[in-house]
């Protein structure tokens, strides 16, 4: 095993901070996970839809996806551009990961992934607000902290974005329609959103997984519509198999 100071984050073992994450992972040149841990996240490199940021998958590039062309027969998509980008694929290591780490606590998962999801930000450009994805009420109250709201620590993040009571427990079972109308009015902005102008803004939105991407397009249109010149998003993973394809259905 490694010799070293720096204790990984996520198996414990001690390892040598030069070598471990920041040529493995770190955008922000942090190490956090010793090499082992590093080199089993995929880092999302390759993109193939500019809106999106869908990985490369083999394929040719495609500009705009398939998913982002349909949603352009939706307001706000049908005038307004939706940018996301990931800084690893959705697969079991990382599911394990996130799913750990909300019940160890808070501290390990933001110096895990904010620090890099803010570089991730910045890769994208500047914004006049950072929000953060909200947690269903309840789960808050299970977990103690809202997983999102922790990624986007390393900003000067605002709660601008609040749930409305819509049940979503049959949301696998929905259609793709049904989904986005259920998802369009899934959000309102918060009290404290309501006293910010948006107005020609640039806003980001975090948040710790995106699938169909229905959830950050919801929140993005709100801002569209109070008139903010541009919304992106940014995640720690971006589904991309068979599980982001079932739920497109
Ligand atoms: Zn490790
Ligand atoms: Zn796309």
């Amino acid at each position: 095993m490694l010799q070293g100071s720096e204790r990984c984050l996520w198996c414990h073992e001690y390892f040598d901070g030069e070598i471990g994450w920041k040529w493995m992972v770190g955008l922000s040149g942090q190490t956090k996970l010793c090499p082992l841990c590093s080199a089993q996240l995929k880092k999302m490199e390759e993109i193939s839809c500019e809106e999106c940021g869908r990985p490369n998958l083999g394929a040719p590039a495609e500009g705009t996806c398939h998913d982002c062309v349909r949603w352009k027969k939706v307001a706000p998509w049908d005038t307004k551009a939706f940018h996301h980008r990931a800084l690893y694929y959705y697969d079991p290591f990382i599911q394990e990961v996130l799913t750990a780490l909300k019940y160890r606590g808070d501290v390990a998962l933001g110096e895990l992934f904010s620090p890099d999801l803010k570089s991730l930000g910045k890769k994208i450009g500047s914004f006049d607000f950072v929000t953060y994805i909200p947690l269903k009420e309840g789960r808050h109250w299970e977990r103690g902290f809202n997983q999102a709201e922790v990624l986007a620590r390393s900003f000067a993040a605002k709660p601008l974005v609040e749930r409305v009571g819509v049940s979503s427990n049959k949301q696998s079972k929905r259609t793709r329609e049904e989904r986005i109308l259920a998802m369009k009015n899934a959000f309102v902005l918060s009290v404290e959103g309501r006293k910010e102008n948006y107005s020609g803004k640039r806003i980001l939105i975090v948040d710790d997984i995106y699938t169909t991407g229905a959830t950050l397009r919801s929140a993005a249109s709100l801002f569209y519509e109070a008139g903010a010149e541009f919304v992106a998003a940014v995640t720690v993973a971006r589904a991309v198999g068979s599980k982001a394809r079932k739920k497109m259905k």
